[in-house]
């Protein structure tokens, strides 16, 4: 067996971020980055405790340089940095499944922690097929369409309540509790490092009753941006096809979710 675990630095215990800021630009970003490599190896362990014989972790947050390398798990490989040209860069059916570490709430979820859409600046909503998306669900169905189901998720609360109404055979762990964009009532980020563990245990056990998150093809994709300038420059640095539908909104048709880049 062979797992991929992509890693988000907005989920992981304790984090927070500052109000108004990206989470790079803030006060526990170097915290976040050492508990998201943390609560990865604990992913890592329990997948090769499992009988996994290569493990792959994908740094994917910002600009893909997050993680405390020297620390991860010696028996990882690692994918880092940017100008992949589509998510989940070196996925291919060879793989078993997927694990989230670390993921967030899309966009204008209410409490959820440094919810947001890729982008914080530019992207309002995401729709898939008229159903609006965030990452979680995006980047499974990115998985998806190489028949590898996403297995486990850790995130917030709400972030674990978006990942089981897309995928609602998956394990979650709840990291903490969102009680606005920038406060949460956390667990000990030792206690989640263990919860993980024994989460993706669970998670491989099941591993027959997941299956790939699959959207109905060829796929309608729309974007609302948060401003009409953003709208009108994608349109010139994207791939052909995308059309202006409304003043800040674009919409493409793909055939499959490889196109999909953010
Ligand atoms: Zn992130």
């Amino acid at each position: 067996m062979k797992f991929i675990i992509s890693v988000d630095c907005e989920g992981p215990a304790c984090v927070v971020g500052n109000a108004g800021k990206a989470l790079s630009a803030s006060r526990d970003y170097n915290f976040a980055c050492r508990e998201a490599t943390l609560e990865a190896n604990a992913a890592a362990r329990a997948l090769f405790d499992s009988g996994a014989r290569e493990v792959w972790i994908w740094d994917s947050h910002g600009q893909g340089l997050n993680l405390c390398i020297d620390q991860l798990d010696k028996r990882c490989k690692l994918i880092l940095g940017k100008g992949f040209t589509c998510r989940f860069p070196g996925l291919d059916n060879s793989f078993s499944g997927v694990v989230m570490i670390g993921y967030h709430a899309m966009e204008g979820t209410k409490n959820a922690i440094l919810a947001h859409t890729y982008s914080s600046e530019s992207y309002k909503n995401i729709r898939v097929n008229g159903q609006t998306v965030g990452e979680i669900a995006l980047d499974g169905a990115v998985a998806g369409e190489f028949d590898v189901p996403v297995i486990f998720v850790s995130s917030d609360d709400k972030g674990c309540r978006e990942a089981l109404t897309f995928m609602p055979w998956l394990e979650t762990v709840v990291t903490k509790q969102g009680m606005g964009r920038n406060c949460a009532l956390s667990k000990h980020p030792h206690m989640v490092q263990e919860e993980i563990y024994s989460g993706v245990l669970k998670a491989v056990n099941c591993i027959h009753q997941t299956k790939p998150l699959k959207f109905k093809s060829p796929v309608q994709l729309e974007i609302d941006f948060k401003a009409v300038s953003q709208a009108v420059k994608a349109l010139v640095y994207r791939r052909r096809g995308w059309r202006l539908v409304g003043p800040r909104t674009i919409t493409k048709k793909i055939e499959s979710m490889r196109e999909w880049i953010c």
